[in-house]
């Protein structure tokens, strides 16, 4: 990217994610040329890789926008671009008023603790300020009204809305129908982008991502987190293991992508064979809620935990993520280990968020 001058300048102590001396650069020192993924998202794609014309609804004489969708949307150099952004929010470069006279819109109509309060958390430390609808039943919705109408309604409150729905397509949609950019903070079984911008973010801190071997174990049938990252991680040349309860394996499109995509997608039957082999093992929850019936949730429930006895033997540099909330698929003991990394993955949502929520409002 080509950058404007930057002048750095030292604007006090105690506003960044990390209380240190900041060395911030002014918002306006970001002008520099677009980016080419700015140009990708706004024109848009599908899910099935074809090119639509979501987000191309610039109303006249406003600046370029985008959205943040789906990882399909992004080549490996936006994600390298946006994973250096969110390093220099984390560091404290920036200053706490780049957002100051900008209002985001956070409809969360399925629950949320981490997502929305880290997107509300990197929108304060930014300057800007939050409006929110947590529920389904504390909104319109319930009298009828459909998602495009709401997001017609909030384009013209907001300058960018974040939305999580429990239907997959529901952030498409919206972008097709918003005047402002639209995140996407989970849209059914389908894509969580925020979420993985975090978790290669994770890994990061700790390796180079290109090459490594990565373990994504439990529901990846509904999981989102899985799906985004695994097609994230096809652009890094990762081998991928798969771990997941009979019936709750990747979907067949999404592998047959991956390997379209040139990755190497290795199955196991169980997590005992395959963490030895594995830098980075992803555990996710079973995500009780997309289950047709309780009858079948219970079947696979239980059938997978993290305990320290299996990290017995495993790659030094081995890192255990988990998208979090977990339901018991880590034992607590494992905390105590230095593969234990979760908790400082849910930590960098908000120097990844303050990065896109810089990005598509500045
Ligand atoms: N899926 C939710 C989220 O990440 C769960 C939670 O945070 O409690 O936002
Ligand atoms: N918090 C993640 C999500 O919203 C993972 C989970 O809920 O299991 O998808």
């Amino acid at each position: 990217m080509r950058r404007a001058k930057v002048t750095k300048v030292i604007i006090g102590v105690g506003h960044g994610p990390r209380k240190k001396g900041i060395s911030g650069c002014g918002a306006n020192h970001y002008s520099g040329e677009k980016r080419g993924f700015v140009r990708v998202m706004a024109g848009g794609r599908s899910d099935s890789g074809a090119r639509t014309p979501a987000g191309l609804k610039t109303p006249e004489g406003s600046r370029t926008m985008y959205h943040i969708i789906s990882i399909r949307d992004f080549e490996r150099r936006d994600l390298d671009y946006l994973l250096d952004r969110a390093r220099e929010f984390d560091t404290g470069e920036y200053l706490p008023e780049m957002l100051d006279d900008k209002l985001v819109a956070l409809l969360f109509f399925e629950p949320s603790t981490r997502t929305r309060m880290s997107f509300a958390t990197a929108m304060a430390r930014l300057g800007g300020r939050s409006i929110s609808v947590d529920s389904v039943e504390a909104s319109s919705i319930v009298k009828g009204e459909t998602l495009a109408d709401t997001i017609r309604v909030v384009s013209g409150y907001a300058d960018a809305i974040v939305l999580r729905h429990p239907k997959e397509g529901a952030a498409r949609l919206a972008s097709e129908f918003a005047s402002v950019p639209v995140i996407n903070a989970g849209d059914g079984a389908g894509q969580h982008p925020s979420q993985t911008l975090l978790d290669l973010y994770t890994i990061r801190q700790s390796m180079p991502i290109d090459g490594i071997d990565v373990g994504l174990l439990g529901d990846l049938r509904y999981g989102r987190t899985a799906h985004s990252l695994a097609l994230a991680l096809s652009l890094y040349g990762v081998t991928l293991h798969t771990i997941a309860p009979g019936g709750l394996e990747m979907p067949a499109n999404i592998a047959l992508e991956l390997r379209e995509r040139g990755m190497e997608v290795i199955e196991h039957a169980d997590v005992q064979g395959a963490i030895r082999e594995l830098d980075v093992l992803y555990v996710t929850r079973i995500q009780r809620e997309r289950f047709p019936d309780s009858a079948s949730y219970y079947n696979v429930a239980s059938s997978y935990r993290i305990t320290p006895d299996l990290l017995a033997g495993v790659r030094d540099r081995l890192m255990l993520l988990h998208p979090l909330p977990r339901a018991g698929e880590i034992d607590p003991a494992v905390d105590r280990t230095p593969y234990a990394r979760y908790f400082e993955q849910a930590r960098n949502g908000v120097p990844v968020r303050m990065a896109l929520l810089h990005e598509v409002m500045k």
